[in-house]
């Protein structure tokens, strides 16, 4: 096993991964900024190192501090948790190349799955079904262009090889707009990302995201855990997932499950991963591949009992899978409601002093949060103070003591969207199952 593990992030996910690191009798140091002295898991860790001031370009995404860091402590692997540094390519590989290990796929394989357009030819190649589309990127020849979009049929996305997070797309729904969509979402690619390179796909109308969780040791095992459903979102962030996804197509489901896995072995991917996935009419479309944990992660772990954060660091240590894919069975359903520290009907983040936090409990109950009563959210970073998970037998049991966890929920003193969550549960769609992508953004609109 690993002897010691450094925790390249904050909030909830480093206290998750110091969970799992503790479980697994491994030594954890923590890094934090100036703003984070008081962050949970940085008193629980065996060591802790200030990393730089608040601003995280100069602390959670400084490399060198980060490096310099495993070098004091003597620590033997760095976990990157999500955001931050978590799926840069030059970051793994300067890990590696400084002796420690880096908890997660390869350099080169977030580097392939970081390119939209590389990761999508791999994925192709590997028998994933992806959206129709130029296959590609956009040629220079504008007849061409036009061609391809005439294939694919309007409306179609204009999306950034480099682009993530939401940004970097366009919808055109005609010709007419087609060359002049491209030119801006190039030049917008380009200022953003330093890449200008744009893609084109059919644009689905009304698809619902249904993503694949993996494992896969990097030495020919690979299992999937089953699926997600994410598609209350907002700005493209999510806001409620569960797993696993409602009301699939039984036998394509069973198909892409099998393709993920396959897609694993064919790149030799090693590590835990998501494929995302556009759902429409029956049919899965591939978007993009995630090389890191991924936030929604508690619902697979519920309903599958895979404590995922465990298996990245027995895969980094070199560990083989404990589990086969016979050894993955469906339990029950799982819900996750994102708790942010931002006003429930405008969005605005909220930070500040925490005055009283009151976590709900009892069975089927999980809250990852890292809050407790008197810590202060900082106003420098993303606005997620915890993650309030329920399980049940069914789906309605785990959404019925959802609305009871919410309902005991206490985070006073700062504004959160605990409002929004509690309407949400109660939505009688969103109790149906399987609505699609706009939702969310459609409810709050009204
Ligand atoms: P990012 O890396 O920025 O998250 P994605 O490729 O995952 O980009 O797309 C983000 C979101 O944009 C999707 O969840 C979906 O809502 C929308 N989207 C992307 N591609 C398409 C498409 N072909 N048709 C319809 N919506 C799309």
């Amino acid at each position: 096993m690993l002897d010691k593990v450094l925790i390249a992030n904050r909030g909830e996910i480093a206290l998750r991964i110091l969970r799992a690191c503790k479980e697994l009798g491994i030594k954890t140091v923590a890094v934090h900024s100036k703003a984070d002295r008081e962050l949970m898991h940085v008193r629980l860790a065996d060591e802790a190192v200030c990393i730089g001031p608040a601003s995280s370009a100069q602390s959670y995404l400084n490399i060198p501090a980060l490096i310099s860091a495993a070098e004091v402590t003597d620590a033997s692997a760095i976990h990157p948790g999500y955001g931050f540094l978590s799926e840069n390519a030059n970051f793994a590989e300067q890990v590696e190349r400084s002796g420690f290990v880096f908890i997660g796929p390869r350099a080169e394989t977030i580097r392939l799955m970081g390119d939209k357009v590389s990761a999508i030819e791999a994925m192709k190649k590997a028998g994933v079904p992806t959206v129709p589309g130029s296959d590609g990127p956009v040629p220079d020849d504008p007849q061409q262009t036009l061609a391809i979009a005439r294939r694919i049929g309007y409306p179609v996305i204009i999306k950034a090889a480099a682009g993530g997070g939401g940004r970097g797309m366009r919808v055109v729904h005609s010709e007419a707009h087609l060359l002049s969509s491209i030119s801006v979402t190039q030049n917008e690619a380009n200022a953003a990302f330093g890449d200008g390179t744009v893609y084109m796909e059919k644009f689905l109308e009304h698809p619902r995201h249904v993503e694949v969780q993996v494992l896969a040791d990097g030495q020919g095992n690979a299992v999937h855990l089953y699926d997600r459903d994410c598609s209350l979102q907002r700005r493209h962030q999510k806001v409620l997932e569960e797993a696993p996804a409602p009301h699939l197509d039984q036998e394509a489901r069973a198909r892409v499950l099998k393709a993920c896995t396959d897609a694993c072995l064919t790149i030799n991917y090693r590590g835990a991963g998501t494929f995302e996935f556009l759902y429409e009419n029956g049919q899965f479309f591939f978007i993009e591949m995630n090389t890191r944990v991924q936030v929604e992660h508690p619902v697979t772990e519920m309903v599958t009992g895979v404590d995922i954060v465990k298996e990245q660091l027995r895969i980094a240590a070199g560990m083989p899978l404990s589990i086969t894919q016979d050894d993955v069975q469906l339990n029950g359903h799982a819900f996750e409601c994102r708790i942010n520290a931002e006003d429930s009907r405008t969005f605005m983040p909220s930070p500040g002093k925490v005055t009283l936090y009151h976590a709900p409990g009892g069975l089927g109950v999980r809250m990852d949060s890292h809050l407790y009563t008197g810590y202060s959210v900082p106003p420098h970073y993303d606005s997620l103070i915890g993650k309030l998970i329920t399980w049940g037998a069914s789906r309605e049991i785990a959404l019925t003591r959802m609305r009871i966890a919410l309902d005991e929920l206490l985070v006073e003193g700062i504004k959160t969207n605990i409002d929004l969550q509690k309407d949400l549960v109660r939505d009688s769609h969103f109790q149906q199952g399987g609505v699609n992508i706009h939702y969310l953004e459609k409810k709050l609109a009204q």
